[in-house]
């Protein structure tokens, strides 16, 4: 049950090791077939299963290059059309191997990508090789087949069952090295923690149906077993050809997890906002408070001495000034350094202080028409 270390990618050192879901890859020959055309990335966060198509050695060649070409093309985050043109560039690496007498004209592969990371999976997809969800038990195939049978499938003309052992189910009509502008299907999901992710070659799913797969990945919890079992089922049921599976288990929250952070980003935003308000209403309130106890003098349009309660000017539009007492006094009759006083307009603790300043500069003015009567 080895795998075929030549047709197994698998991360050997720490530099994209990234992601922190446990996983299983693992490849087999089959029963019937001499070589394992297959061939399988596991370099987290980034996994791969690419199935070659050709005949003897070409597919090999085909498989192994679209992998390879795969992980130096590889993106820096789970991000699928970005993992789409790392296919491209697999596909385009394919088509100038065969113009270059590598392999064999004609050779190709398909190609199932996935890149997961932080609760997402993107993947890109060309041919039969398959991504499978297992959620809560209920296994979904995430990928469509690009073959005859799904085709079939598809249109009514045939059942699951028929199209899973109809003899034209390896015919594909989509693959990497037949087309400089191939398209590829692209997906993204949000994975959660328990989620378990399948990625397979058509070796395993034409031998195993779906039910089968699916009791297979409930019952073994460890991805490794799980791994090998689907490739003895396989085997098991006549392994008439190569056959892959990658077992990626999500043991980290998604973004489904994030609103609790995200909720307490708010709640710290609001304590700020409050503590700030809180200090501007202080501020407001003490700056309130000395003002209104507080007096000047002033002159008013019509020369008369007055006495306000506040300070003098504004802030933005709004006037310092909450009261404003015009007395009999004129501000020309007082002396000149008291009239040069009052164009300072003074200020004073308190109403009556301003007061008693102004009944001092009467005093001062030595003006007989003040002096008869009292400020007021
Ligand atoms: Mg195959």
């Amino acid at each position: 049950m080895a795998p075929s270390s030549s047709n197994l990618h698998l991360s050997a050192t720490g530099r994209r090791q990234r992601s922190r879901y446990p996983f299983s890859a693992q490849t087999n020959v089959g029963r019937q077939r001499a070589l394992n055309e297959d061939s399988i990335l596991a370099l987290p966060p980034l996994f791969a299963v690419a199935d070659g198509l050709g005949g003897h050695e070409a597919g090999e060649v085909a498989s192994a290059l679209a992998i390879d070409t795969l992980r130096n093309h590889a993106p820096r985050a789970a991000d699928a059309p970005a993992l789409v043109r790392a296919v491209q560039a697999a596909n385009n690496a394919i088509l100038q191997a065969s113009d270059a007498g590598i392999g064999r004209e004609g050779m190709g592969s398909t190609m199932t990508a996935l890149m997961v990371e932080h609760g997402k999976a993107a993947i890109a997809q060309v041919g039969d090789s398959r991504a499978y969800l297992l959620r809560g038990r209920q296994l979904t195939q995430l990928t469509e087949d690009h073959s005859v049978v799904a085709a079939m499938l598809r249109s009514g003309h045939i059942t699951a069952e028929e199209a899973r052992v109809h003899p034209q189910r390896s015919v594909i009509t989509r693959a990497l090295g037949s087309d400089p502008n191939l398209i590829v299907d692209q997906f993204e999901i949000t994975v959660l923690r328990g989620d378990r992710l399948l990625l397979c070659s058509d070796g395993l799913t034409s031998m195993v149906d779906d039910a089968h797969i699916a009791a297979i990945l409930n019952s073994k919890l460890d991805p490794h077993q799980a791994a090998l079992a689907l490739i003895d089922a396989a085997n098991n049921a006549g392994g008439a050809d190569n056959v892959s599976a990658i077992v990626i288990d999500i043991d980290e929250d998604g973004p489904t997890a994030h609103p609790r952070k995200r909720s307490k980003l708010w709640l710290w935003v609001l304590l700020w906002v409050l503590l700030i308000a809180a200090i501007l209403g202080a501020v407001t309130y003490g700056v309130s408070r000395y003002t209104h106890s507080i007096a000047y003098l002033d002159v008013s349009d019509g020369g008369m001495v007055t006495i306000n309660q506040g300070v003098p000017g504004h802030v933005m539009e709004f006037s310092l000034t909450y009261d404003s007492t015009v007395t009999t006094v004129t501000a020309g009759d007082l002396n000149p350094t008291d009239q040069s006083t009052l164009r300072q307009r003074p200020t004073f603790n308190s109403q009556a202080e301003a007061r008693n300043e102004l009944d001092d500069m009467v005093q001062r003015s030595n003006s007989p028409a003040l002096q008869q009567e009292q400020p007021q």
